[in-house]
């Protein structure tokens, strides 16, 4: 298995959903222990009966991305009952379509505060406990194909992506030598919970058919270039900003 993860302990934030839930399934598949995360505990719970029922291991704790307590907390509890968490996947997300000129502050914030400041948090937390503990790890950042072009009614969200490619790149260099990788993976669309009205409606779909492969990915279409990023499959890709949308403008 060249994406062996057995002997990692993995934190999974925006486990509750999407992409989040999925790529802890795909961990555990290649035998990490998993520490799902998210805000609704309930759907953290039954992905833990998922996994376990899989023959994976998981444990669920609860964690606000906004707030640096509860980032804590939660990497205290989930190492307590794994140890040193050395796999790090930040999904935690929202999206905000918007034009500029109808996005107030508290929108602002409310994308910025969890795209941005979440995703911050959750790296450091996890940068922070390797670096003391002298481990190696890697930390997969879900920016977004718009962190690298833009869209009409997406200044908060793409710049919030922008800038979590810029934080991850950042992170690559500071910490390479200390053999922590950060990487972000740029997925272009994807029909989730984040999206799906808008993919399902007439202007969704007529904005998916001007899109080069006209059509939006599958979740199993992640998968491999996510493990590339979070096991030693990619050992020496440390700082990438990985497009996986199916060719873009
Ligand atoms: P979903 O809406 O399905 O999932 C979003 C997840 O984020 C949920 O698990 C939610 O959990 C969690 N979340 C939101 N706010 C917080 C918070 N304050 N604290 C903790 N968790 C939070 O969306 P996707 O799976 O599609 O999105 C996952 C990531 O991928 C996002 O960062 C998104 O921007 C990015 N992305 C998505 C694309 C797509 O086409 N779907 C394309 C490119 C990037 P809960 O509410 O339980 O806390």
């Amino acid at each position: 298995d060249i994406f062996d993860v057995s002997n990692r302990v993995a934190l999974v934030t925006g486990a509750s959903s999407g992409f989040g839930a999925h790529f802890a399934k795909v961990l555990a598949d290649h035998g990490a222990k998993v520490i799902v995360c998210a805000r609704r505990l309930d759907r953290l719970t039954s992905l833990v009966d998922d996994i376990t029922t899989m023959g994976g291991k998981a444990f669920a704790v609860p964690m606000d991305v906004t707030d640096a307590t509860s980032v804590k907390n939660a990497f205290d509890e989930g190492s307590k009952q794994f140890g040193l968490i050395d796999i790090v996947s930040n999904n935690a997300g929202v999206a905000d379509s918007k034009m500029a000129i109808a996005t107030d502050e508290t929108s602002w914030d409310f994308v910025m505060d969890t795209n941005l400041k979440g995703m911050w948090l959750v790296a450091m937390e996890a940068g922070r406990r390797l670096i003391a503990a002298k481990a190696k790890g890697s930390i997969v950042n879900t920016a977004s194909i718009l962190g690298l072009r833009t869209a009409i009614s997406q200044s908060s969200y793409a710049t919030s992506k922008a800038a979590v490619v810029q934080l991850s790149k950042t992170l690559a260099l500071e910490w390479a030598r200390k053999h922590i990788r950060v990487n972000a993976l740029c997925p272009g669309y994807f029909v989730t919970e984040l999206n799906e009205d808008y993919f399902n409606s007439e202007k969704g779909r007529a904005y998916i058919q001007q899109s080069p492969a006209q059509r939006t990915g599958e979740l199993d279409e992640l998968t491999a270039p996510f493990m590339m990023l979070a096991s030693e499959a990619g050992s020496f890709v440390n700082g990438v900003a990985l497009p996986v949308d199916g060719a873009h403008t």
